[in-house]
């Protein structure tokens, strides 16, 4: 893992928060990752894009993230690859498309990044972007994999750090059920 320890990251740099958190999923969970409280450091920044670059053999042309959380990751793990750094945005209609200005060149080869994958519903809408453009992902890495080994892509899926926090339902929670003020992320 090229010798970052990333929990440590998240945990010194502030960005593993604990209390009562409501996922994007719909469940709760009393820990979250906000990694972008992370990634606002360059040097740890780049340390983590290195990492995933070295969980990598093949070569790729670009890396692609999911925007916004991606963008600074595929910048940071491009510049470790020696490779083109694009994102995929939002399209309006509930997919993602790659940002206007930024080429795909039918054939080129593409690594996906995320910093933390939970359902990786996201991450793939931005592969798909790059495919419909001609790219081939050749693999998708994360920082974190917190799927419990449900995300699958089509490619490898390599993460630096695998964590199974505990969520809930709104209904089994035991934070609602002590009243612990919930807090959207
Ligand atoms: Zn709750």
């Amino acid at each position: 893992m090229g010798g970052v320890d990333v929990l440590e990251l998240y945990r010194t740099t502030g960005a593993l928060l604990e209390g009562h958190f409501l996922l994007r999923s719909g469940r709760h969970s009393p820990k979250f990752l906000q990694s972008a409280t992370l990634l606002q450091h360059p040097l740890y920044a780049e340390a983590v894009g290195q990492a995933l670059a070295e969980l990598f053999e093949e070569p790729v042309d670009f890396v692609v993230g999911p925007a916004m959380g991606g963008v600074v990751l595929s910048f940071v793990t491009a510049k470790a690859l020696g490779a083109r750094a694009l994102f995929a945005e939002k399209d309006g209609q509930g997919g993602m498309r790659i940002r206007e200005g930024l080429t795909v060149h039918p054939g080129e080869r593409f690594l996906a990044v995320e910093d933390v994958v939970t359902t990786g519903g996201s991450v793939q809408q931005a592969i798909w972007a790059a495919e419909r453009k001609g790219g081939r992902c050749v693999g998708v890495g994360a920082i974190v994999d917190r799927s419990a080994g449900r995300a699958e892509f089509g490619a490898p899926f390599r993460a630096l750090l695998r964590l199974d926090f505990p969520t809930y339902t709104p209904e089994s929670c035991p934070l609602c059920q002590r009243g612990v003020p919930l807090q959207e992320v």
